[in-house]
């Protein structure tokens, strides 16, 4: 059944050049976009959209990363959307992410990891409508 999620594609893909590498990768991996666009995420929506790690020790490293040059934010859908995402990406730490993955390809580091995915179609639709008006999906 089709699903729906959102995936930025990181400061550290577009400041390397891999935006349209990783857009490609998502296309041959089946997914159709919805919705898209270039933006340069403010102090407070990154802190906003990472709240959930405002504990975390690396929140505020997290959050200049984030804000530190422009990023794609998009909104995706294919069948198993969310789950197929995230295998598309690989692990956090692009050291541990399978050979062929997003983030093994093109990460840097765990803070500097290439790609962003929800992790569940619950989050999906928060992360969507955060940064989307309903009327760009339809
Ligand atoms: P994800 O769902 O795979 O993106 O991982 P998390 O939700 O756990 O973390 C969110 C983001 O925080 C990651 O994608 C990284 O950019 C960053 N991050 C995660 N763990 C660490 C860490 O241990 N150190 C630093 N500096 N950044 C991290």
């Amino acid at each position: 059944m089709s699903e729906r999620t959102f995936t930025i594609i990181k400061p550290d893909s577009v400041e390397n050049g891999n935006a349209g590498r990783i857009i490609s990768h998502l296309e041959a991996a089946g997914f159709t976009i919805l919705a898209a666009r270039m933006t340069h995420l403010s102090q407070n929506q990154a802190q906003a959209f990472y709240a959930v790690h405002n504990e975390r020790p690396f929140y505020n490293d997290l959050v200049a990363y984030m804000t530190s040059g422009p990023v794609w934010v998009m909104a995706l859908e294919r069948d198993q959307a969310v789950p197929t995402l995230r295998k598309e990406m690989g692990a956090t730490n692009p050291a541990d992410a399978d050979q062929g993955t997003i983030r093994k390809l093109y990460g840097e580091s765990i803070e500097r990891n290439a790609i962003h995915g929800s992790d569940s179609s619950e989050n999906a639709a928060i992360e969507i409508a955060f940064f989307f008006p309903a009327a760009d999906l339809a």
